[in-house]
């Protein structure tokens, strides 16, 4: 997008990097050097966990192009997720632009599982 920023710098403005600084609390599940993993506070699912990069990047296509190795992180973060709440299956969602229900604007997946999943999603 253009003027958008993609060097991965925090935001005062930005409620998930604030979360990151320690100024919010949230039930944070695991961290890495690279992404932090906490448990969203409006759960849609048994589980429901947010995964996100430290680095402040607008969503997941700007992740992708800025910093795809850190996207990848957020992947295996979700099966780490997964894997601590001993989930066979489950879903990873970017929700990506306000038409697609995105409201926080700091790249994030969710992780969802815990009961049966419909598809399509609505
Ligand atoms: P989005 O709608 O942008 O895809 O997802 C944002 C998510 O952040 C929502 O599921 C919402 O419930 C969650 N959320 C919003 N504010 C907070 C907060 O202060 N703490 C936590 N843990 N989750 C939040
Ligand atoms: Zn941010």
């Amino acid at each position: 997008m253009a003027g958008e920023q993609a060097d991965g710098a925090p935001r005062d403005d930005c409620l998930f990097c604030k979360i990151v600084a320690g100024q919010i609390p949230a039930t944070i599940v695991r961290e890495t050097t690279t992404t932090v993993a906490f448990r969203d506070i409006n759960p849609q699912a048994p589980t429901h966990v947010l995964v996100i990069p430290k680095a402040h990047y607008r969503d997941a296509a700007v992740l992708a192009t800025a910093a795809p190795s850190l996207a990848a992180d957020l992947l295996r973060e979700a099966q780490a997720v997964a894997d601590e709440d001993k989930l066979e299956s489950y879903r990873i969602v970017f929700n990506t632009g306000s038409g697609a229900g995105q409201t926080v604007w700091h790249a994030h997946a969710h992780i969802l599982g815990g009961r049966g999943l419909q598809w399509p999603p609505g």
